[in-house]
């Protein structure tokens, strides 16, 4: 027994029990999940896909990772999809290995205006392989403007126009992103790593019928295991014209499959693809819509509650589980950081987060990020959410007040031991 370790595991379980997790990427994947995950399918080298390993004695682990393959088409309404990469931003390398040549101009959500590292970020692989422009949110109403998007495309004339974000809470205009796309000869990924749970249960706009390529996380909204996905509405032949050694043109699922394995990774981890599995039918139950609804509700109850305490959220509400907001309105003096510290010391959890047009740099920001995917699993309904809001202003008001920060954490400690995690 490494009693090291076990006892970390027993302080982090103890330290996600009696906390208020916040981070909007969060979530509490359910038991068997984790147990899938803590399986002897780690042992398992499964090198290829079902029905074409590099490895024998992958009978089990083929069925395993079918099962996936075909619950998550069944859930999302996808005709393809690919359940190895190891984690959201490999599922985006392995699109852009596929769809994109070294130097090729891509378009995607400006990160400090609340998009993701892997869509371009200079200190990414994907901004230095390839040629990244973005897009932004207009400042005075914090939301995307499209014919700005459209403007830039037109522009840069980006192969790939890449939609979804980290920290924007309002819903995506797929559709005219798709017919910017077409217009400019772009192929459009959307990357739905933060709402895909809610997308599953048809709360925002489905991104299938108008993106080329879907890309996720599995462990935010959709509450799995730790990885990632790729899917497609509709499978297409690839639009360079490259052909098979019989001449036929090569599918883009075929593309996008080498592109996973061999071009980005060994192999898969089937303990994980098992857990996966396990999350997609839980996603596909009617519970996890009603799941799904509570997660909204509950993230407009703080996103109301944060501005009646004059708080300014970005975009001024939110259309799923998260919201930015920017802290500077009701105390100038405080950073993201200090907020962040702050809440810590009372078991809250948020980050910190870049506002749009920021006056702070990364590591300080105006910002702080919520979401509410992870307290609805644990059970919390709108009067609890009002109960967070009113501790979050209380903590960052008496910030260096060690007392009153000492009572919150005791407050908060109490409430969440009447919303129990795992037995
Ligand atoms: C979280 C996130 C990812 C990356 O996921 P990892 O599993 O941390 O690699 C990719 N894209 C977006 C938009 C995200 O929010």
């Amino acid at each position: 027994m490494d009693s090291v370790i076990q006892h970390l595991i027993q302080e982090e379980l103890q330290r996600q029990r009696q906390g208020i997790e916040l981070i909007a990427s969060e979530n509490f994947a359910s038991q068997e999940v984790i147990q899938a995950m803590g399986s002897c399918l780690t042992n398992k080298y499964a090198e290829g896909y079902p029905g074409k390993r590099y490895y024998g004695g992958c009978e089990v682990v083929d069925q395993v990772e079918q099962i996936a393959i075909d619950r998550l088409c069944a859930l999302f309404g996808a005709e393809y999809a690919n359940v190895q990469p190891h984690s959201g931003a490999q599922a985006n390398a392995a699109v852009f290995l596929g769809v994109l040549q070294p130097g090729d101009p891509i378009l995607g959500f400006d990160l400090s205006h609340g998009g993701h590292l892997s869509h371009g970020s200079s200190v990414n692989f994907s901004g230095k392989v390839y040629n990244a422009h973005f897009y932004g949110v207009d400042q005075e109403t914090g939301r995307i403007d499209m014919d700005k998007v459209a403007a830039k495309a037109r522009e840069v004339k980006p192969k790939l126009i890449i939609c979804g974000a980290s920290a924007y809470s309002r819903d995506w205009d797929y559709k005219r992103f798709r017919e910017i796309a077409d217009e400019v000869g772009a192929l459009v990924l959307a990357d739905i790593a933060h709402p895909a749970g809610l997308i599953a249960a048809d709360l925002l706009t489905d991104p299938l019928p108008y993106c080329h390529i879907i890309s996720s996380t599995t462990h935010k909204t959709l509450r799995g295991p730790r990885g990632g996905i790729i899917m497609m509405g509709k499978d297409f032949p690839n639009p360079w014209g490259r052909t098979t050694k019989k001449g036929e043109p090569i599918m883009m699922s075929t593309i996008l499959n080498s592109a996973v394995f061999p071009g980005m990774q060994g192999g898969p981890l089937e303990h994980v693809i098992a857990a996966k599995a396990i999350a997609f039918g839980e996603a596909a139950q009617k519970s996890f819509i009603s799941y799904g609804q509570q997660v909204i509700a509950n993230a407009h109850t703080m996103a109301n509650a944060f501005v009646s305490r004059g708080y300014k959220i970005i975009s001024g509400g939110t259309d799923n589980h998260m919201m930015l907001i920017d802290i500077r309105t009701k105390s100038p003096d405080i950073s993201g950081r200090d907020a962040e510290n702050a809440l810590i010391k009372a078991d809250i959890t948020v980050n910190k987060n870049m506002v749009p047009f920021d006056s702070r740099p990364a590591l300080h920001t105006s910002g702080i990020r919520i979401g509410s995917a992870a307290m609805t699993t644990r059970g919390f309904k709108e009067s609890q959410c009002e109960q967070v809001v009113e501790w979050v202003d209380e903590a960052i008001v008496y910030r260096d007040n060690e007392s009153m920060l000492k009572d919150i954490r005791s407050k908060v400690n109490t409430l969440m031991s009447n919303f129990p995690l795992y037995p």
